[in-house]
């Protein structure tokens, strides 16, 4: 149900295409010295990479320096998922390396003048989290971004093991969500119970004094985000009742980027994808893995606040995590 105009509000700039247009999702490693020479040096063969092709044809002409700089643009990788859980052992492998991300503020990187109309937020730092899993929760990634400056301060990912079911359905469960992604390995070499992923989510949060003295306190100067309300108004209480938790405080409420972005931009954005559409935001990973869904969460949050959005609490739970929610705003997607 996305309104077909597409005059959106993005007067303050087109900032959204310089800023991830020179990303390319799969294109081959390439440096800009690569790309200038392979097209004329060899025009009949543009099915070779440029590595292969290039890299022997070099002639250094000694006038000129060798230049060691690190290419600015590089090939779009997927993240070391192990690394994520801190349990990548290949961190000294240069073809795992090459391979897999582990620098995860990559895609999230701001530029300078994106600040330019950032306006004073209510809070210090935003935690995007989108959950993965529809029986039990999956996967739980959370995305910590400053919100003074919008940058990336540091990530806490787990992929979370179902408590209330057997062995065998698990693993059908794991097949049919992550097989395609070719991610059920690392799903079993890491997935831990709920309760042990919110107990180390816990400390991460307290590493990051972002929690009211009080164990489980509510978060201080800080607030979830999350693409929808699901994630906090039904999925974690369902969560937390199967693992037997006592609610903690940190999950009373949130803002609904949806919400936020209704009252904005005066649209209504059904979904992530919508909002990167609109935004021209090109998708970066793999769709419904949680992790790379809450980055594009990010990158969509990044755009917003750099438009000028102030970001409030959309929805907030009335007593206990059990109770029923308020909704804050009167425009909202339903
Ligand atoms: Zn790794």
């Amino acid at each position: 149900m996305v309104a077909a105009d597409k005059t959106l509000h993005r007067s303050k700039k087109d900032m959204a295409l310089p800023r991830f247009s020179s990303t390319l999702i799969g294109a081959p490693t390439s440096t800009s010295f690569f790309r200038s020479v392979h097209p004329i040096a060899h025009p009949s063969l543009p099915h070779l990479s440029n590595r292969v092709l290039v890299a022997p044809l070099v002639v250094h002409n000694p006038s000129l320096p060798i230049t060691t700089e690190a290419p600015k643009t590089t090939r779009w990788k997927p993240l070391c998922l192990y690394h994520t859980h801190g349990k990548c052992t290949q961190v000294n492998d240069p073809l795992h390396l090459e391979k897999f991300n582990h620098n995860y503020q990559i895609d999230l990187q701001v530029n300078a003048t994106e600040l330019d109309n950032l306006r004073p937020q209510n809070f210090d730092y935003f935690l995007v989290l989108d959950l993965e899993g529809k029986v039990e929760i999956l996967e739980f990634p959370v995305v910590m971004i400053n919100a003074k400056n919008m940058e990336f301060i540091d990530l806490f990912h787990r992929f979370v093991r179902p408590v209330g079911m057997s062995e065998k359905r698990i693993s059908e469960y794991i097949e049919g969500k992550y097989g395609k992604m070719g991610l059920e390995r690392v799903w079993h070499d890491t997935a831990t119970p709920f309760k042990d992923v919110l107990q180390e989510f816990q400390i991460w949060m307290e590493k990051h004094s972002i929690l009211e003295k009080e164990s489980g306190g509510p978060l201080h100067r800080a607030a979830f985000i999350t693409c929808g309300n699901w994630d906090l108004k039904t999925k974690i209480p369902e969560q937390l009742k199967v693992s037997k938790i006592k609610p903690p405080a940190y999950f009373m409420e949130w803002i609904n980027l949806k919400d936020i972005y209704l009252n904005f931009y005066n649209r209504r954005a059904t979904g992530m994808m919508t909002m990167m559409r609109e935004l021209n935001i090109p998708l970066l990973g793999s769709h419904h893995l949680g992790i790379d869904d809450t980055k594009n969460i990010v990158r969509v949050l990044q755009h917003m606040l750099a438009d000028g959005a102030v970001l409030q609490i959309t929805a907030k739970r009335s007593s206990s995590v059990t109770g029923d929610v308020k909704f804050l705003f009167k425009n909202r997607i339903r």
